[in-house]
């Protein structure tokens, strides 16, 4: 199926816009991506779109990273990118060294307005994440969220590691959906190729193909985001029980479901 359907140069900009939507929702209508495995919907995405304008954004995760690994592997061209919020820990940064190293790519990183963190910190202070709900979603919008919109502007398809298995928001979350993009009509295809894979099978495909490990993994962080903002969990504690742990004793706060940075809220239909 070609893509887009007509050359956008002939049509105004609107119309380009609806031309873009109208093929999202045929690959959608036309093509069942429930019953196809991460590598096929991986691969598939280079054969119908432009592979400047696919997208794996990743925190590097154990889901993201085991795309990267399938991506290389395949020889699939699509971009890798991640959001540098000016707070990730360390050792984040040197992982983005070693993944680049062992498959021979460059990792995009993209990073929040100089000028909108300034603007924050001026009224707000440094750590205002730590006053409310609000002033940490704040936060999270200006250093992670924005900065991951503009890179969104630059793909026609965002792929993504959710899994259903992560929370009860994410249980219901589709191996494929159209999104908006941030303040405009058009789209985007949001892939998430690994949504029906549980925990276990991920650990024992990272193990199987010795794939990197996010080296904060083994000093008992399920998760990693910013370095203040992510904490290492307790034996039976919930994935994300370590995100904002200050947030865990307040009585409206205490569903996991409250612990989202906005990148994958239901704005974006997860
Ligand atoms: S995780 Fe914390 S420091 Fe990072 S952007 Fe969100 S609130 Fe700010």
């Amino acid at each position: 199926m070609a893509y887009p359907a007509e050359k956008p140069d002939e049509l105004s900009p609107k119309e380009a816009i609806e031309v873009h939507n109208q093929t999202l929702d045929n690959y959608l209508r036309d093509i069942d991506f429930e019953s196809m495995s991460p590598e096929e919907i991986l691969t598939w995405t280079t054969t119908a779109l432009n592979a400047e304008r696919i997208v794996l954004s990743t925190s590097f995760q154990y889901s993201g990273v085991a795309m990267v690994h399938m991506v290389s592997e395949l020889g699939l061209k699509v971009r890798i990118a991640t959001v540098d919020t000016l707070r990730l820990h360390p050792e984040t940064l040197e992982f983005i060294g070693v993944l680049e190293a062992r498959y021979g790519l460059e990792i995009e990183v993209h990073t929040p307005d100089p000028e909108q963190i300034a603007s924050m910190v001026e009224r707000f202070g440094e750590y205002l994440f730590f006053d409310n709900k609000a002033k940490q979603e704040y936060c999270c919008q200006v250093r992670k969220t924005r900065p991951h919109d503009e890179l969104l502007k630059t793909a026609d398809c965002w792929i993504s590691g959710l899994r259903r298995d992560q929370s009860t928001l994410r249980g219901e979350t589709p191996k494929a959906v159209a999104v908006p993009e941030n303040g405009t009509r058009r789209r985007l295809l949001k892939l998430n190729p690994l949504a029906d894979w549980s925990l276990e099978r991920l650990l024992s495909y990272t193990e199987e193909k010795e794939i990197p490990k996010h080296p904060l993994y083994a000093r008992g962080y399920p998760g990693f985001g910013c370095k203040i903002c992510s904490t290492p969990t307790l034996p039976g504690e919930d994935q994300r029980a370590g995100r904002w742990r200050w947030f865990n004793d307040d009585d409206h706060l205490r569903e996991e479901d409250m612990k989202e940075c906005g990148l994958h809220i239901p704005m974006y239909n997860i």
